[in-house]
């Protein structure tokens, strides 16, 4: 599909902030992070006047970061631009597989000091209300991860120039490159924005076919020691409930001393009902007794379900969430946020500095490849599921372990990506 780009200036409602990133309780992990550059910071070339870099990425979740740490020794100039402050939190349970470790090659020894890092080596399944599956692994299968750490940690060690606190406000076409926010030249853009992404909007992907809205809430916080004596969700078995209308599930994750609670359902215009249901179903079945004031906060983004958005064009790229690669099934996006980032640091590094589209086309196939159509269908999407198989299966221990769990969740049949560095 050919996609006009158009230029223009961002309005109000797609740069608010969703979450308000001073209510995130991240101050614990704004240490030791050595090497740090903000837009107010020292370290940071050109602020204020309009600086030219190879590429600008807009974004500084685990898509643009991944991406710019992928670019990092090749040469090129390379800027990363967020409208938050660093820690800011995000709205997710937190967990994260083993593929993304290895992709990322990050050191979880160094990485868990001073940081939440909680080994899953379990889960628990059911209906909110019934019976409960226990699926057991003898091998670290996920782990738990605090969002306000996880994309802070991945942000700094970059080695992109950071510009936080900026928004994204304004791009349009000088030459064969993007002049955004009337300050930089960028000769390639990537939208890494999440669901709200102003680079997606540039590629008209607001005017794209696309699928049902799923809003989410959730709440995470650090339990008192009376909370953390009287909890039964064991820290390395995350409990998972599905919906009785099989319309979406809800979590109970405990990470350490944290206790991460959410609820995701297709089309719901009463969710809150439905999470004040489940906490509730929570306490009466003795699983928690929580007497903190918890902040619930919420999110809403759309289904694709392999429906693949325009991704590539003329000096730009959009990944992770933008793109709209959310595993459906599940809703986990952070390894395909980060395994697209890799994808298109490999593209844009074999452009050799022409960002022609023809040049990035590559990077739209090695999307589908992995995460087209076919591989979901394959995967069974929920709708299918939800008429075919039903409820029933949910208590089958063989269809919990082998499709639920590993398929659907932890994608364990998918081997991790390698970086390109070549
Ligand atoms: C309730 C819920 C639970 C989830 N749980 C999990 C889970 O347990 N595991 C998992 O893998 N995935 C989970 N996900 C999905 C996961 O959170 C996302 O897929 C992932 O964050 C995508 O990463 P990203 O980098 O594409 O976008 P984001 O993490 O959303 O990062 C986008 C960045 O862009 C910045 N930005 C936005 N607009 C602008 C602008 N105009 N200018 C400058 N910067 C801008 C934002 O500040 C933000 O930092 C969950 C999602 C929800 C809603």
């Amino acid at each position: 599909m050919q996609v006009t780009l158009k230029s223009f200036t961002i309005p109000e409602v797609y740069t608010k902030p969703m979450v308000n990133p001073k209510d995130a309780d991240c101050s614990a992990s704004a240490a030791d992070l050595g090497g740090a550059q903000s837009s107010s910071g020292a370290t940071v070339k050109d602020a204020g006047a309009r600086g030219s870099c190879d590429v600008l990425i807009v974004g500084g979740g685990p898509a643009g970061s991944s991406c710019a740490w992928a670019l990092a020794g090749s040469g090129l100039d390379v800027c990363l631009l967020d409208k938050a402050e660093f820690p800011r939190d995000k709205v997710c349970a937190g967990w994260i597989t083993p593929a993304v470790a290895i992709e990322l090659e990050l050191d979880l020894a160094a990485y868990q000091v001073g940081r939440t890092l909680q080994p899953f080596t379990g889960f628990r399944t059911g209906l909110i209300g019934g019976a409960q599956v226990l699926t057991r692994y003898d091998q670290v299968v996920s782990y738990g991860i605090r969002r306000c750490e996880f994309d802070e940690y991945l942000l700094r060690r970059c080695g992109a120039r950071l510009f936080l606190h900026e928004s994204c406000t304004s791009l349009r076409r000088e030459g064969t490159g993007w002049i955004v926010n009337e300050r930089f030249l960028a000769k390639c853009v990537v939208g890494a924005g999440g669901h709200f992404c102003p680079v997606a909007r540039l590629l008209g992907c607001d005017e794209q076919p696309t699928g049902p809205v799923v809003l989410a809430q959730e709440t995470e916080f650090e339990m008192s020691a009376d909370e953390l004596a009287a909890c039964q969700i064991q820290p390395d078995v995350p409990e998972l409930f599905f919906c009785s209308d099989l319309q979406g599930y809800a979590w109970c994750v405990r990470k350490g001393n944290f206790l991460n609670i959410g609820i995701g359902r297709e089309g719901e215009s009463h969710l809150a009902s439905h999470m004040s249901v489940f906490c509730d179903h929570l306490r009466r079945s003795g699983k928690i007794d929580v007497t903190t004031a918890y902040r619930v906060k919420g999110h809403a983004y759309r289904l694709y379900r392999g429906q693949h958005r325009q991704v590539a064009a003329d000096a730009v790229l959009l990944i992770g969430d933008s793109a709209g690669l959310a595993y459906p099934q599940s809703g986990e996006g952070i390894r395909p946020a980060i395994e697209s980032g890799l994808m298109a640091a490999a593209t844009i590094r074999a452009a050799g500095g022409d960002y022609r589209q023809e040049n990035l086309a590559d990077y739209s196939r090695r999307l589908k490849l992995r995460f087209g159509k076919s591989s979901s269908d394959r995967n069974a999407p929920p709708g299918a599921w939800r008429q075919v198989l039903g409820r029933r299966l949910l208590t089958n221990r063989w269809f919990t372990r082998h499709v639920v769990i590993d398929r659907w969740f932890l994608h364990r049949q998918q081997r991790p990506l390698v970086r390109s560095t070549s």
